[in-house]
């Protein structure tokens, strides 16, 4: 028998990087997963392929996560396909990096509707569809809410805000049996951090001259976590918020 047999996830945010890896490790230990995404939608099919052919449930489901609409007509799919809901993972995020003259209106709502205002109407959405016994909500902080990089005020001010809801929201929900924990990863190696050029130079350089451990992450150093947040391993811990960032702070 594995951790998660018979147990229902909807991971935001699944089909490339950090949330991908995070959907497949849930599927291995037995957790029928819905991929969410935005727009890519190839990626998150290869991302069902791959657990369906390794012999896990999942199903690709699009949906904008910073939508209220979106987020509700996920989750009655998702309790439509699967008839019920044990875990969630807020895992759905954007970065974006401007010194304090270059910020805009835009800037800062982009990244709040989604990181902070999407996580809550995900966890209100989940929340319903739990059962009895309660759920988890895994929420994908970062080491910056704390770590606070120079020109990343906002994306930083997200996660601080975050960190500052899951403990929050682990008080109010505890009674329900209803556990909240987050996970704050330091640099890792995904198609976001690519694209945004952040793991690549001098940067990357610095961020593994500063790291004990000496590197940068994998996604796969992420995903394990979330299954033991996800798991009864973790059945007393909720409120947490568990750095993996090779010993950085
Ligand atoms: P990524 O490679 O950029 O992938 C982002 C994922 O989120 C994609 O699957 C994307 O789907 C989805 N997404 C984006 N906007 C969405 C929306 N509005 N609704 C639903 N899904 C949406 O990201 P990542 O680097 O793996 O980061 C994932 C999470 O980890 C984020 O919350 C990030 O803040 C956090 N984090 C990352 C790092 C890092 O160094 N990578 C470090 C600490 C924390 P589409 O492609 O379909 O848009």
């Amino acid at each position: 028998m594995t951790k998660l047999d018979g147990k229902i996830a909807v991971v935001t945010g699944a089909s490339k990087g950090i949330g991908a890896s995070i959907a497949k490790h849930l599927a291995a230990e037995g957790a029928g997963v819905v991929v969410n995404y935005a727009s890519s939608q190839e990626a998150a099919n290869r991302v069902v392929d791959e657990i369906v052919s390794n012999g896990g449930k999942a199903i690709a489901l699009q949906a904008n996560v910073a939508k209220k609409a979106e987020i509700e007509h996920l989750f009655a799919q998702t309790q439509q396909t699967f008839g019920r809901l044990d875990i969630l993972v807020n895992n759905a995020g954007i970065y974006e990096f401007s010194p304090l003259e270059n910020i805009t209106e835009e800037h800062f709502h982009k990244q709040f509707d989604l990181n902070v205002l999407g996580l809550i109407l995900a966890s209100q959405q989940a929340i319903k569809h739990f059962g009895s016994t309660g759920g988890s909500i895994i929420n994908i902080s970062s080491l910056v809410s704390t770590f606070t990089p120079a020109n990343a005020s906002i994306y930083s001010a997200t996660k601080a805000a975050v960190d500052a809801i899951t403990k929050s929201l682990a008080k109010e929900l505890g009674p329900r049996q209803i556990r909240v924990n987050s996970i704050n990863p330091g640099m890792v190696e995904t198609e976001g951090t690519h694209t945004a050029g952040i793991t690549e130079g001098e940067g990357r350089q610095q961020i593994e001259a500063q790291t004990p451990l000496g590197r940068i992450g994998q996604p796969q150093d992420i995903a394990p976590a979330v299954v033991f947040l996800a798991s009864a391993d973790s059945a007393w811990i909720t409120g947490e918020t568990l750095y993996i960032a090779g010993g950085l702070r």
